[in-house]
This record gives structure tokens, sequence and C-alpha cells, in this order.
């Protein structure tokens, strides 16, 4: 776009003489800066505009420029703003009503990123697609992947992030979905929202700029949903695993080997399909894809062979082999109750030749209800199955707890965050060459210490 064009969509005045430049990209962080692009100072913990001379090192043709700061003086072509985030999101509306693809916008409380890959690789069988890169789904990085955005795209999938209510409206209004996706209310960030009903509230904001011929697309067998999606006017979808529920996309036939899962969609006439991943939730991931694949008529078998696939920005569960040939499960990237729960399960169900052990590390940002949470992964941890809980952080203490009426407690271990090298000394004791290990906890308490530790 020529600065001018920029100018005319911010509604803000240019100088001739700069109207004829020509922007390629535009980036907030100037490290990351490519030549040609718009430079955004932005303003938080760091001051944008105080890195406007790295910006013009790296080849900015342009920078935006806060009103409050124009008694910095800046050699470089400036679009002078009252607020740059906000002028970012405003070009990022104008550069989509532009460009005018259709858009796929997916929120949830685990799940968005897993769901938001998985739907572009089925959509990118038949049309141009863009997505969501990496984890770029908050007010900042919602615009810049619209402002990423190839002009011959025809279905751009993003994934909506939020931690506070309001946001979501924000981003929804800002996107004005098509479809729109809900994978599931979870309890991350209860902390903030008090009760999963209210983060039930601010997941729905997702529908408040959802087209009025829009499709809301929502985990089915998820109480809290299904009552607030019966008031609103847009057409729905369900997808979900629970038999009891009846959901217009329900797996069944699930086969799993520990590294890719098989399913069937009951009533559908797709072929057999199979992930790279395991664990039931991604198959509930990919009923989501399938959804919003057929909504924009995906053969059966472009589906087959996108799920068969595709990859994940990261994948955050990952095998990892241990030193003593052990099989690590490694999930420390977050971890909340469903989403622990939910792995719990998963290697429920797996074979192995030697002991199952578990190392839970403490779920950050819980709130009051922390302790109980905690010790309801109980429910989960099943003492024929599991024969080693190792626990790290004050939280896990009540796991610890609840799981002594389970088990012996020569088989529930207790460690402080700060005494990882013990834990890791002791792992290493214990861990044997066909056992397998699960390693899950929040990121702040570092448990990829440990897989390091164990890893090979
Ligand atoms: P973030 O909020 O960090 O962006 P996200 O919602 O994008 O997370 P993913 O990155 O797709 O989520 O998955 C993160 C983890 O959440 C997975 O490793 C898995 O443990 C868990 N998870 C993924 N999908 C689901 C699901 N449908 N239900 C419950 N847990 C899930
Ligand atoms: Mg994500």
């Amino acid at each position: 776009m020529q600065l001018a064009e920029i100018a005319q969509a911010l509604q803000i005045e240019s100088q001739p003489a700069w109207e004829d430049i020509i922007v390629t990209s535009v980036c907030f962080d100037s490290r990351n800066l490519e030549p040609g692009a718009l430079f955004i100072p932005l303003v938080a913990n760091n001051d944008g505009h105080d890195y406007v001379q790295s910006a013009i090192e790296k080849g900015a043709v342009a920078t935006l420029w806060q009103l409050d700061h124009q008694e910095q003086i800046v050699d470089l072509p400036q679009l002078l703003v009252p607020n740059s985030l906000q002028a970012l999101q405003k070009l990022a509306k104008y550069y989509l009503n532009k460009i005018n693809p259709q858009v796929v916008a997916i929120t949830g409380s685990n799940g968005k990123t897993t769901t938001k890959d998985m739907t572009a690789a089925v959509l990118a069988t038949q049309y141009n697609v863009q997505k969501t890169q990496a984890n770029f789904n908050n007010e900042i990085g919602v615009p810049l992947t619209i402002l990423a955005m190839e002009p011959h795209t025809e279905i751009l999938v993003v994934e909506l992030g939020m931690d506070h209510p309001g946001e979501l409206t924000v981003l929804s209004e800002l996107v004005e979905p098509d479809v729109a996706v809900i994978t599931m209310i979870g309890e991350a960030h209860l902390e903030f929202f008090g009760t999963r009903d209210k983060i039930a509230d601010a997941k729905m904001e997702i529908v408040t700029g959802l087209k009025e011929d829009g499709v809301l697309i929502y985990k089915g067998n998820e109480p809290l949903l299904q009552e607030r999606v019966a008031k609103i006017s847009q057409e729905s979808l369900t997808f979900g695993m629970d038999e009891a529920v009846l959901v217009d996309y329900q797996a069944e036939q699930i086969k799993s080997d520990g590294v890719q899962t098989r399913f069937m969609i009951k009533n559908h006439n797709t072929p057999e399909l199979t992930i790279p991943l395991m664990g039931e939730y991604n198959v509930a991931n990919a009923l989501a894809a399938s959804a919003v694949g057929e909504y924009f008529h995906i053969t059966g078998m472009n589906l087959q062979k996108a799920l068969r696939e595709f990859a994940l920005t990261k994948n955050r569960t990952e095998w990892v082999s241990g030193k003593q040939g052990a099989r690590i499960l490694s999930d420390v990237y977050n971890s909340n109750p469903t989403a622990a729960k939910e792995v719990l399960k998963t290697i429920a169900d797996l074979p192995v030749v030697g002991e199952k052990i578990v190392v839970l590390g403490d779920m950050l940002e819980l709130g009051t209800q922390s302790a109980q949470l905690h010790a309801s992964l109980a429910e989960v941890i099943n003492a024929d199955e599991i024969s080693q809980v190792y626990l790290c952080g004050e939280m896990m203490r009540h796991l610890g707890e609840v799981l002594a009426d389970k088990m012996p407690a020569e088989r529930i271990h207790l460690y402080d965050v700060t005494d990882k090298e013990r834990l890791l000394a002791d792992l290493q004791k214990e861990i044997k060459s066909d056992d397998l290990v699960l390693v899950k906890g929040s990121h702040g308490i570092h448990l990829e210490e440990i897989v390091a530790g164990l890893a090979e």
C-alpha cells in the first residue's frame, strides 16, 4: 500500500512528499523488521518510539507516531496518530475489508491453536488460506495476522485469545467472522473470571461480530454453552465426544496407538479420518475442523488427506526419548485442570511394558478454587495404572492429600518448586527402560528442566 492509502485508511493527514512511499509490511518489533516495513511503535512496558532508530537501520520506510511523542524528532516519514495500537487495529480493519476473505475465528479455553492449524490445513486443500502464525491471538497479534494476508486470500483462519471480559468483543468485531468456533470451556484464567459461567460469557463474546448469516460451531456437550447459544440469532452446529448428547459431529470407532488416532464421524459419509496426534481431545478439535470444512464444501477425501498430514504450529504434547530408553511425554508449556485431565486419561489408555509414572507441576492462575481443582485430578489417576506420582509445587500438595486415600504414601512424592534438582535425581533413580513418564505443569513451574534432564 502507498502511504497515502494508509493515511486515508486511518483518516489522517499525510505530507504530499511522502504519499508515494510503498509499504510492503507492518512491524512493531524493530528486531524482526523487514526492509520496506511501516514501523508501528506500540506503548506498553517498553515504548516502541524509543526503538525507531533500530527500525530505520533495518529498513523501515515510514512509521506511525503517537501525537503525545511529537517532541521526539524522528528522521523517517511519519503519520501522526492519537494511539498506535488503535491505528494498527483500524488499518487492519481497512485491509481486511479490502481483501475481503471469508473469516473463520476460533476461540476456547484449550485447543485453539490445534484447531486453527487443523482447520487451515483442511480449507487449504481447496482455497487460498491464510492463518494466524504461532500464537498471535490478541489485540496486537490479530491485526498483524490480518495485515500479513496475501492479496489473493480467500479464507482467513484466526485464533482469538482472551484473558479478560470484553477482549473477544473487540477482536470479534474486528474480524467479523463468517464462522466462529468455540472449542471448549475450561478453567484457564479462572483466577480472573471467578466462575466457569463468567468464562462461558466471555467466550460467547465471539458471537458479537459474527455475521448474521454466519454459523457458530461449538462443543455441544457443554451445558454452559447450550443455554447461551439458545439465545443467539445466528445458526449453530455442534460437535462432541459424549454419546449421551446428540451433536451434529460425533466421533465413533476411535482407535489410538499413542502416536496417531483414527476415528469415524457418525452419520456422515466421510471416510475414516486419521490425525497424527493422540488424545481424545484432539479428536474433538478435528471434529470442529471437519465441521468448518463441510461448511466450505471440502470433500471427504481432502478432509482425510489434510488431517492425516497437517502440521502443528508447535506440538505441545511431544514424545521425548529418555536416557534410560524410557518414553517421556512432555507437556510443559501450559497446564490447567481440563488439559491435565485429558492427558492423564490419554496415558491411562496407552499400553506400556514397564510402569507409568506421572510428574505433575502446579497449575497457575486458578484463583480461589485452586486447591480444589488441583485435588480434582485424583479423579483421573487410577492407582492400578499409575505406579508413581511426583508432585511439584505448593498447590499439588492438595492432590497429594487426596491421592493418599487411593494409593500407598510411598508412591506419592512431594517437592517444592525450588527443589527440582532433587526431583530430577529421584526420577533418574526411579525410571527404567520400559517406563512411560508423563511430565505436565504450567509454564511458570519450568518442568522443561526436568524433561531436559531426563532426555537422551
Ligand atoms: P493457548 O491459550 O496457550 O493459546 P490453545 O487454546 O491455543 O492454548 P493448544 O495450543 O491447541 O491450545 O493446546 C494446548 C494444550 O491444551 C494441549 O497440549 C492439550 O494439553 C490441551 N488441549 C488441546 N485441545 C484440547 C481440548 N479440545 N480440550 C481440552 N484440552 C485440550
Ligand atoms: Mg494458542
